[in-house]
């Protein structure tokens, strides 16, 4: 096989629009408004306009979009908020930063997110909000979502960050990943489905008091320049990433529907392989595939220590036949040192020994697509 198979290959993608690019960087070379240049605003514009979201703010990155989402809300220490505990770790990170307490609930097997009718019996009189993430492209299940949040008079903060261009579709709950609840947040981390060429990140909200406050809390609490009325944070998108993002929003259905094919491919070439379980496409939302990760089941019991599991056989496997697989993610949010909390999620446990995810970034060919597919059915005919 000529050249080599990756994850993502962002190399590729710069070249199909290199002329662009770098006549866009060039400009703001020339233009030298690096910070707050007019570019951030069109950026903002135009991906409000592709999320029908009323507001776009963007930001230095998707952790800070979290917790500035947050610092907006107004919560007090000691306030719990409801996350998922199969998830990045960015959640639990700012709330503990922010003094607000992290309460995990466990997620489905089939689409990985937030186990909806497990959210409830965590709910407690400090609870203020509950936070999905919508995990490798898919969209949690935001009508039972909302419905409890407005049972229980709780914010809904979106982690979009794998699931920009998502669609949902449920009850009256509908709309872009990320602009579902109250505020919703995204990260343009390079290898992301729409991925700048360094760090940036964006909130979205319909809500215009809320747009408001994390605009000033996200350039230093200011109201007018040296007049700062509230605690913020200096956190921006450069000018330089702006016009990276605004060459590639035009291509995200592209890249998106890329990803969609591929996943299509898999899930019908690799149905028949009773060892391993695929992601399931929920019929309330469309699927942008920022990964394509299946489970191999890993057989009870019978595991010794120095056995390898299912998984990480089969992942040796596919090394041996160069093809890059990832873990996301090795260990559960609940059970991390730095966020530990003494309890059993059953199933975000188990995922950990089962997931592994596949390539299936928009540049990979058909060809490549075969000889993975191809080498996986050998491993279990033969296994
Ligand atoms: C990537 C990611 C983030 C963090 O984004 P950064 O831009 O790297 O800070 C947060 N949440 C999820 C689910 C992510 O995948």
């Amino acid at each position: 096989m000529k050249g080599k198979i990756q994850m993502v290959d962002l190399k590729s993608q710069y070249l199909r629009l290199k002329d662009e690019f770098d006549l866009r960087i060039q400009s703001v070379l020339s233009d030298a408004r690096f910070i707050h240049g007019p570019s951030v605003k069109a950026f903002e514009e135009e991906l409000a306009s592709y999320l029908r979201v009323k507001h776009v703010i963007s930001v230095g990155n998707g952790t800070d979009a979290l917790q500035i989402a947050f610092m907006a809300l107004g919560l007090n220490p000691g306030d719990e908020v409801i996350i998922p505990s199969f998830a990045y770790a960015a959640l639990p990170e700012v709330l503990i930063l922010l003094k607000l307490v992290p309460v995990f609930v466990d997620v489905r097997s089939n689409d990985f997110c937030i186990d909806t009718s497990q959210i409830e019996e965590k709910i407690s009189p400090k609870t203020r909000a509950i936070a999905p993430v919508h995990l490798f492209g898919t969209v949690a299940n935001m009508a039972m979502i909302n419905q409890l949040a407005k049972k229980h008079n709780l914010f809904v903060v979106e982690d979009a960050a794998q699931s920009i261009g998502a669609q949902y579709c449920s009850d009256d709950s509908f709309g872009s990943a990320g602009c579902i609840g109250n505020i919703g947040t995204t990260s343009f981390f390079p290898s992301k489905n729409l991925g700048c060429y360094g760090d940036g990140g964006a909130i979205f909200t319909n809500d215009d008091g809320l747009a408001a406050r994390i605009r000033k809390i996200s350039n230093h609490g200011q109201s007018e320049k040296y007049y700062h009325d509230i605690i913020g944070v200096n956190s921006r998108l450069d000018t330089i990433q702006a016009e990276i993002l605004r060459v590639k929003l035009p291509h995200l259905t592209e890249y998106n529907s890329a990803r969609k094919q591929i996943a299509l491919r898999y899930t019908s070439e690799l149905s028949g392989i009773q060892e391993i379980e695929l992601p399931r496409i929920s019929s309330d939302s469309t699927h942008v595939f920022h990964q394509f990760t299946i489970r191999l089941i890993a057989n009870d019991g019978t595991k010794s220590i120095e056995q390898l599991s299912p998984r990480d056989k089969f992942r040796n496997y596919l090394t041996s036949k160069d093809i890059p697989s990832m873990v996301y993610y090795p260990l559960p949010l609940h059970q991390q040192k730095a966020y530990f909390a003494n309890i059993q999620l059953p199933v975000s446990e188990a995922l950990c020994n089962e997931v592994v995810s596949l390539p299936i970034c928009p540049e990979l060919t058909p060809e490549y697509q075969k000889y993975i597919i191809d080498s996986i059915k050998e491993y279990f005919i033969k296994n």
